[in-house]
């Protein structure tokens, strides 16, 4: 993990958050190159779930919404994690992390229910000494601790004008349902997408942008009709599975490092009656990537009870009134990004002898296609042969001018950020109008013709 950390630093992908202030724990900065991979992720998972689906459309909703939606989507009063902490060192850690998630299932019903010195003595039965300092038996009781992050409304700081950074993109959907169905000519079946920031105020952030307070999301909210038996909404769960596993195998994501957690019962969040977290080898343990969950009916009947807006589906066939069901596949972008650097990261030996570092990102990743790359830096000729080249593909592909260190220097870094092709011109060029054209890969080099470049360079 920490070669991919400097290399992300010392490449422009990712740095430090408020780095020349000290930084701020666990807030990250995406730089050139990290920008242009989530643009790319957002931009293909877009088409690969709205565009290639005629029943999914898109919203855009906003990040600070009415908070009574909160009050009705439960997040006021549930969407909290059960904070310990250390007397001695006053460090805070989730309890379900330091006793294991299955044991911590095990146990949550007794914290719900049991006195508080009750509690205060199971709590240093099961963790016996603190993580962070080492004393024993120093661990304050479990309080849950609600994880959105709060803010202020106008200029008073008062209640009544308490709001709420959205901890999900999944609430602006529902809030919008009424006027999808209005507008957009869909019918039952139908999906609204959003991709967008989310906030949630986590007790122990960490594994660099695994867990941060700030992260984007791609949701899906897919609206089916109440299902009469369970097995027409485990068909339709079951195509999300496959659609979602799809996904993941177009990002280069090798499947045999995902797995497929069915959420235990007791474990399932308050709206759910089946949820699959797909999780992936990430190079700190094996962690949720995504989710998959059957939301029921619970927010818009919920919506609709807490705004008295009538938010029930009108078939346009029979008339039939419902709250249609909802499956809701679930991605977090910065994961997404996280886990392609972890699987496409390598070291490897060339030919020549010593080891190059490659990103072996799918082309359609990669934040640079190609890299142009003059021969000779100070040769008029090449150079302007060169820029040529660069100015005429720069408007179609991402590409990188570099003119500056020996060519096999220039290959070197163009692996570490991942650059499926390098042009080089040299002398031969302006004799024969065309480039050297190496593969990321391989490493193999072709002569290309300069016109016939574009077609070459096609990687969809
Ligand atoms: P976890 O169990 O890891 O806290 P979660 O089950 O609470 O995650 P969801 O509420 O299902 O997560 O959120 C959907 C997706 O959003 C997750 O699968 C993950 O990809 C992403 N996500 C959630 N929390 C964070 C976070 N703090 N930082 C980055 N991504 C996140």
């Amino acid at each position: 993990m920490d070669k991919i950390i400097s290399l992300c630093k010392r490449r422009g992908f990712i740095f430090p958050g408020s780095e020349i202030y000290g930084g701020l724990s666990n807030s990250w900065d995406f730089g050139p190159l990290g920008v242009e991979m989530k643009n790319n992720i957002k931009h293909a998972w877009w088409k690969f779930f709205v565009y290639n689906n005629k029943n999914i459309v898109g919203i855009d909703s906003s990040i600070v919404i009415n908070p009574k939606v909160w009050e009705a989507s439960g997040h006021k009063d549930g969407f909290s994690d059960p904070l310990v902490e250390c007397r001695e060192c006053h460090h805070r850690f989730r309890a379900d992390h330091l006793i294991g998630d299955d044991a911590w299932s095990k146990e949550k019903d007794f914290f719900d229910n049991a006195s508080e010195e009750e509690k205060e003595k199971k709590i240093v039965e099961l963790i016996d000494k603190c993580p962070s300092c080492g004393r024993k038996k120093t661990m304050t009781a479990p309080r849950n601790f609600n994880l959105m992050l709060k803010t202020y409304l106008g200029p008073i700081e008062d209640k009544n004008d308490l709001a709420y950074l959205r901890p999900e993109t999944a609430q602006g959907i529902f809030i919008n349902f009424k006027n999808i169905t209005t507008t957009s000519r869909q019918s039952i079946p139908f999906g609204i997408a959003q991709v967008g920031k989310a906030f949630r105020n986590e007790i122990t952030p960490g594994n660099y942008i695994f867990r941060t307070r700030e992260f984007e999301q791609m949701e899906i909210e897919y609206f089916i009709k109440p299902p009469k038996q369970d097995s027409e909404w485990e068909d339709i769960f079951e195509g999300w599975r496959k659609s979602m596993l799809g996904w993941i195998e177009y990002l280069g994501i090798d499947l045999a490092k995902i797995h497929e957690l069915d959420v235990p019962k007791e474990d399932l969040a308050h709206y759910s009656k089946k949820t699959i977290d797909f999780e992936y080898h990430f190079p700190f343990g094996v962690k949720e990537l995504y989710g998959l969950a059957y939301r029921t009916d619970f927010d818009l009947k919920n919506h609709e009870q807490f705004s008295q807006k009538n938010l029930k589906y009108r078939d346009p066939v029979t008339g039939e009134e419902y709250w249609p069901h909802v499956i809701e596949p679930t991605f977090g972008l910065d994961r997404t990004l996280l886990a392609v650097l972890a699987e496409c990261y390598k070291e490897e030996d060339t030919p020549e002898g010593d080891d190059r570092v490659v990103m072996a990102f799918p082309k359609w990743l990669a934040p640079v296609k190609v890299a142009i790359l003059p021969l000779l830096k100070n040769n008029e000729e090449i150079t302007k042969k060169s820029l040529e080249i660069y100015n005429n593909l720069k408007g179609s592909l991402s590409c990188e001018y570099d003119e500056s260190g020996t060519i096999g220097r220039r290959y070197r870094r163009q692996d570490e950020i991942g650059t499926p092709f390098a042009i080089t011109v040299d002398f031969e060029s302006l004799e024969n109008d065309d480039v050297t054209v190496r593969d990321r890969d391989t490493m193999k080099q072709e002569r290309i013709k300069i016109k016939d470049l574009k077609e070459y360079l096609k990687y969809d």
